[in-house]
């Protein structure tokens, strides 16, 4: 109980940061101290030691020895208040390259330790299906989902190319779905979510065979829906969103041109968006612009009022992405 009080302080809007281990081909890491109490230092390889260090706080950092548990430990609260009926959304953000699918999904053929946080959590739910069971029933339903230049696309469709998604804003509706026209998936086991991840998963990536990469220009969304009925009649229904975010690498725009300079554009738009809308809520604006983007007015239920948000803002540590790494430093910072 005392630990939920100290959760709840923290307010709706929490940001982790989440260092990728260097690999052997980078040459010199930026990341100059991580500390326990969220605090990191990053160093300007452009400028001499005394002047190099930048400092930015968090509500927690993970660096490069944290496993995938550990990074889920501290999500565990969060992702549980939607069994207690809270919608919770959980964004990773970061350049391509930083591991905001590592995080999420984990590395393509990840073993039992390397499950990301998408896993975990269902499998955490369905523990605590089995431990309320006598006081609660639930029911949980999965909907996976990608945006790729502003339009919504069903990725656990028989034909999920040729679907295109109009998102309902109507909450009051019953079902209180955002998207009824994208299937849903009824899970009751981990082994049952597994299956659904993959098949999402390999619809991504057909297109992105033919689309170079298109993965990692568009935003996946896996909704999980939540019905609980209690003992006395009393009913709740809760939404956890899971997003792996398009990668917030700017393009040059004297580089590229066509379709590639209109995925870029829409992807700027996007994130930029999300960004608004965070911090518009963080300041506790009475305009939240959820309606610039597919991205806010598809999450619109689960963002603002007494719904929870985690945002990971993810670095890849070397010299080379130095830039890239401040831009989502200050990103980070304009939504906590
Ligand atoms: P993104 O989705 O942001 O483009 P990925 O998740 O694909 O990035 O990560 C890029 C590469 O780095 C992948 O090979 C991934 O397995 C690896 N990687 C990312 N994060 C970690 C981590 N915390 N520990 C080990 N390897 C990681
Ligand atoms: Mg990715």
């Amino acid at each position: 109980k005392l630990y939920n009080m100290v959760q709840d302080l923290k307010g709706n809007i929490r940001v982790y940061c989440r260092v990728r281990p260097i690999f052997n081909s980078e040459m010199n890491g930026v990341i100059d101290y991580i500390g326990k109490d969220g605090s990191l230092f990053v160093l300007d390889p452009s400028k001499p030691y005394k002047d190099a260090r930048k400092t930015f706080q968090f509500n927690q950092v993970f660096g490069p020895t944290a496993t995938q548990d550990d990074v889920f430990r501290e999500t565990q609260p969060l992702i549980r208040s939607v069994m207690d009926g809270y919608n919770v959304c959980i964004f990773a953000y970061g350049q391509t390259g930083s591991g905001k699918t590592y995080t999420m999904s984990g590395p393509p053929g990840r073993s039992a330790t390397e499950m990301g946080i998408n896993y975990l959590a269902l499998s955490d739910l369905f523990l605590i299906c089995d431990k309320r069971k006598d006081m609660m029933t639930y029911e949980i339903y999965v909907q996976m989902v990608e945006i790729y230049n502003e339009q919504v696309r069903d990725l656990l469709a028989e034909n999920s190319s040729c679907t295109r998604l109009d998102i309902r804003t109507c909450s009051s509706e019953d079902d209180g779905l955002s998207l009824p026209d994208a299937t849903m998936h009824s899970v009751k086991s981990t082994k049952d979510v597994l299956q659904l991840m993959e098949a999402g998963e390999v619809n991504r990536a057909v297109s992105s065979t033919s689309m170079n990469n298109r993965s990692s220009r568009s935003h996946s969304i896996f909704m999980v829906h939540v019905r609980g009925k209690d003992t006395s009649g009393g009913t709740l229904r809760s939404c956890l969103h899971l997003v792996d975010l398009a990668g917030s690498e700017r393009v040059d725009k004297s580089e590229v041109t066509g379709d590639r300079l209109k995925e870029a554009q829409y992807i700027n738009k996007s994130l930029s968006c999300l960004g608004d809308v965070i911090s518009a809520l963080a300041q506790k604006n009475s305009h939240i612009p959820y309606r610039n983007s597919k991205l806010t007015l598809l999450l619109q239920d689960s963002l603002g009022g007494q719904a929870k948000t985690l945002m990971f803002a993810h670095l890849s540590p070397e010299e080379d992405s130095f830039g890239e790494t401040i831009s989502t430093l200050k990103f980070a910072q304009r939504v906590s």
